[in-house]
């Protein structure tokens, strides 16, 4: 346990805390800038079982901000990688891939058996879909996103019976979401997003009271941070 010496020593994780955190299984929702750093911090911090999805392969305009994959990576399966980086991390925990696109029956059975889950993907398709699954176990939802100089970031659950969760928040008809193919992303953001995701997860598997029903707007350009309140819809069509 001495590489969680400093976790250990925390008294808001001790080793209580810390052992829940390596008793733990983790679903990471998308293996690009977000969920390379977010993946990184679970297998340092000793998550027991880190779960990656992510259908795509690596491509080379993908290494200047997704910091698990290199030049000789280019054309191989992101999650299939970047489960071999993290389990050189740290041998101790165990790194299962999906790389495949699953549907919404495969995800609910995926999400019904872990304690949190990421989501770093690139559409609202999947994160409706994602939503929807965890509201349907009661599984904590942590998602981010990051675009340009901007990156957001809230967390929902588990208890969606009082706190608001990703529909609550954005609606089918906003189906726009933009992605760093056509917009350009400064590197770190997505670092900074994935990161602060880490966050949040380990804190709610040690047991680290958080808020609910938060969103967090990161400007980069000014270098600040913005909170806003999410509200409980009382007409979503999924909590
Ligand atoms: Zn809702």
């Amino acid at each position: 346990m001495t590489r969680h010496a400093r976790h250990i020593a925390l008294a808001q994780v001790g080793e209580a805390g810390q052992q829940r955190i390596s008793n733990s299984s983790v679903l990471m929702i998308g293996v690009g800038g977000i969920g390379c750093a977010a993946a990184s911090y679970l297998a340092s911090s000793g998550v027991g079982h880190i779960i990656l999805n992510d259908f795509d392969t690596v491509d080379e305009s993908n290494l200047g901000r997704q910091v698990l994959f290199g030049p000789d990576d280019v054309g191989k399966s992101k999650a299939a990688i970047a489960a071999s980086r993290l389990s050189t991390l740290n041998p101790e925990v165990q790194v299962s891939v999906l790389d495949e696109r699953l549907d919404a029956t495969a995800l609910a059975n995926t999400v019904a058996d872990v304690d949190v889950v990421l989501d770093g993907s690139d559409n609202f398709a999947t994160r409706f879909m994602v939503n929807d699954a965890c509201v349907k176990s009661d599984c904590c939802l942590v998602s981010g996103s990051a675009i340009r100089l901007e990156g957001q970031i809230a967390v929902f659950g588990p208890d969606y019976n009082i706190s608001p969760c990703y529909r609550c928040l954005y609606e089918d008809a906003d189906e726009s979401l933009e992605n760093c193919a056509g917009n350009g992303v400064l590197a770190a953001v997505p670092g900074v997003i994935g990161t602060m995701m880490a966050v949040e997860a380990l804190k709610h598997l040690a047991g680290i009271p958080s808020p609910r029903g938060t969103l967090q707007l990161y400007d980069a350009g000014s270098g600040s941070f913005r909170s806003v309140t999410i509200a409980k819809r009382k007409d979503c069509p999924s909590c």
